[in-house]
């Protein structure tokens, strides 16, 4: 059986690691999993999963609950997906039970997790960052201002579809998302370096110099 690699890459908004993911999984030829796309995709089917999911999400903007996330979204994903390729894990785990839970169920199926990134910015970086973004309607593509897209450009240059400014990217909020997710995220980033796994890498550097130094440890 082909060995597969099967990576993780976590990181505040605004660190760029979608974009780190898009250009490993090119790399390494491995799927990417990123858990804000599996729910979008999700959402628009006419399903009774698809209803509840658009209901919660785009409806009410609340976050999936963790019992139903499990094993009806995660699981479920994961066993659509080729098993002969490796994954890549973008903003999955966001909290200790998601580390915990993708740790028994690749167990299951054969797979491990060989490398785990955390690409770290400063609150300063991520907040400047951030208020420079736009998103892409279609896919929710995050996009920087003067690196991924130009200031009058209106289109993702990934998926091509219109970009918009989210009402709520505004320094305070940002500020407020940012400090709760690290909250929750902490003790993933402790557990994982419990298990000397963790390595971290300096998002402040340039796009190819981040790349460069993630693929140095990729064997
Ligand atoms: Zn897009």
């Amino acid at each position: 059986m082909k060995q597969n690699i099967n990576i993780i890459i976590m990181g505040p908004q605004g660190s760029g690691k979608g974009t780190q993911a898009r250009m490993l999984a090119k790399k390494f030829d491995l799927q990417i999993f990123e858990t804000g796309d599996v729910l979008r995709n999700i959402a628009k089917q006419d399903t009774e999963i698809g209803r509840k999911i658009n209901e919660i999400i785009n409806v009410k903007g609340n976050i999936v609950p963790w019992d139903f996330m499990k094993e009806k979204i995660l699981g479920q994903k994961l066993s659509e997906l080729d098993e002969n390729k490796g994954i890549i894990f973008d903003g999955t785990p966001r909290i200790l039970e998601e580390a915990e839970f993708w740790e028994k169920k690749l167990k299951e199926v054969n797979r491990k997790i060989n490398y785990i990134f955390y690409v770290d910015i400063s609150k300063e970086e991520s907040v400047k960052r951030l208020s420079v973004r736009k998103l892409c309607k279609k896919n929710g593509h995050p996009l920087i201002i003067g690196k991924d897209l130009g200031e009058e450009d209106t289109k993702c240059p990934i998926c091509g579809s219109e970009v918009y400014r989210r009402e709520d990217d505004t320094p305070e909020k940002i500020l407020k998302r940012l400090e709760w997710s690290k909250k929750l995220l902490s003790p993933v980033l402790e557990y994982y370096e419990g298990k000397n796994m963790l390595i971290k890498i300096d998002g402040e550097q340039g796009v190819e110099d981040v790349f460069g130094e993630i693929v140095g440890y990729v064997k």
